[in-house]
């Protein structure tokens, strides 16, 4: 440290030595130095470069900085967390927002990761519709809409996407009442922008008839969380989406390691919860208490509201959705009213999968791993945001975005009944050049380039989003 501070003319501003460095995208792996001057990665190189800083990753894994394309949780403390899971962007895209502008507004220019959301179908479905539910519909926004309504939700989303929103987010089984017709017309409006739509589908015939519309029109599709949706039939799911690419249609999907999902409790998800068996509710979890839920305590808490954790899938069926080469890995992590994880994925997604299922039980390869966390999902998203082709890489002329863990460690330690844990094993995070986790803690010290701080940690993300539409 006190050398390089010496050395009168530094090469670079800051250098990652000699870690283990795994490029997904040049099938790079071996023993380098990473020079970084401002944000972006200027050489990477045989160990001996130089720099005003210094961090020695000698027997860690320097990685691209995990992309997160599914998560909800957009505050502060919730960014914490996906930080100390080594996620260095994070993408709300499922459900979106309503207004993307304003979106963008309210997160303003710097947080502690990068950050970007797309066009909402249910946002602007619950605002045409006038329903005052939470991030998802709970009174008209279910039901259906009047033709000039369906034209008011598409001039939302047209705007969103005219304002530079990712895609088009749609979750089915929270807008019950959306008809083929006004499912098709958002399609068409995908193709109009050519942008894809991430969706959260019904179940296998909805996902069938979207990507059967979806190829008519040429829209890209990305199936959501295809290890709860489609549960025990997410060999075939997988089969069917392998057999869409080889036709040439531009189908994805994601995975998040854990055998339970979640959700809000007063959703339409669970609308014919009184004619459900007893023993079903206790397969749901509050998120609050992490208590197991009966009729009563389910009608007490869909009155009020707030995430309920639903333990419905098997470890046998997800580790097939983790096996498969197909789907990357996103966290579809959300919070509660604090901004605190209410599912353990929000905080620990990245870092099960290195631990427990790359290391212990070595279901796949450390660099199918992480390819599956940062050169796909940026290949996702950069037919429409060209800036991600300079992400999710290590590479010259990229942004730094890296994540430098220690293999033998790393581990998730979130839990359904504590969240709020952070992972371990995760010991330096860069966004921007700027390290915003050092030495597996949060970056007290790091460069502060004139951003707004946060108890002391620098704020280097910045928006992601779409080029807006020449009007
Ligand atoms: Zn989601």
């Amino acid at each position: 440290m006190t050398s390089a501070r010496q050395a009168a003319d530094p090469a670079f501003d800051l250098v990652i030595a000699g870690g283990r460095v795994i490029d997904p995208e040049s099938g790079l792996d071996a023993v380098r130095d990473i020079g970084i001057r401002g944000e972006r990665i200027a050489a990477i190189g045989a160990p001996g470069l130089t720099g005003r800083d210094r961090i020695d990753a000698t027997g860690l894994v320097v990685s691209p900085g995990f992309i997160d394309i599914h998560r909800h949780a957009v505050g502060d403390n919730s960014y914490r967390y996906a930080a100390r899971d080594g996620v260095t962007s994070a993408f709300e895209l499922e459900i979106g927002a309503p207004d993307v502008d304003a979106w963008y507004r309210m997160m303003g220019p710097a947080r502690l990761i990068n950050f970007g959301v797309s066009a909402g179908h249910i946002g602007a479905r619950m605002a045409v519709l006038g329903d005052r539910g939470f991030l998802l519909p709970t009174g008209p926004g279910r039901g259906p809409a009047t033709a000039p309504q369906i034209a008011e939700i598409l001039a939302m989303i047209d705007k969103g996407l005219s304002d530079g929103g990712i895609g088009i987010g749609m979750g089915l089984p929270y807008t019950p009442g959306a008809t083929d017709e006004e499912i098709e017309a958002v399609l068409r409006l995908a193709a109009k922008h050519r942008v894809f739509v991430d969706a959260h589908v019904s179940g296998e015939a909805s996902v069938r008839k979207l990507t059967a519309f979806a190829a008519t029109v040429g829209v890209g599709v990305n199936i959501a969380h295809i290890n709860s949706t489609a549960g025990a039939n997410v060999g075939r799911w997988l089969d069917e989406v392998r057999a869409l690419r080889a036709a040439g249609h531009d189908v994805t999907t994601e995975v998040y390691p854990y055998t339970a999902g979640a959700s809000l409790i007063q959703s339409a998800l669970y609308d014919n919860w009184k004619t459900w068996p007893d023993e079903r509710f206790g397969t749901l979890q509050w998120a609050a208490t992490g208590e197991r839920l009966t009729r009563e305590t389910f009608e007490k808490y869909r009155a009020v509201g707030g995430s309920v954790i639903s333990h419905s899938n098997t470890e046998a069926a997800l580790r097939l959705g983790i096996a498969d080469p197909l789907p990357v890995f996103a966290s579809d992590g959300g919070r509660d009213l604090d901004d605190n994880p209410t599912h353990p994925r929000a905080s620990g997604t990245f870092a099960r999968v290195l631990g427990r299922y790359v290391r212990e039980e070595k279901l796949i390869p450390l660099a199918d791993a992480l390819r599956r966390m940062t050169l796909e999902p940026a290949r996702r998203l950069e037919s429409r945001v060209p800036e991600m082709k300079d992400r999710g890489r290590l590479r010259v002329g990229a942004f730094a975005d890296i994540t430098v863990f220690d293999p033998e460690t790393v581990i998730d330690k979130s839990t359904y009944t504590d969240a709020a844990q952070f992972s371990d094993g995760i010991r330096f995070v860069i966004v921007n050049g700027t390290p915003i986790v050092r030495d597996a803690d949060f970056n007290t010290r790091g460069r502060l380039q004139g951003q707004r701080i946060l108890i002391g940690t620098p704020m280097p993300g910045r928006p992601i989003r779409a080029p807006r539409a020449v009007k």
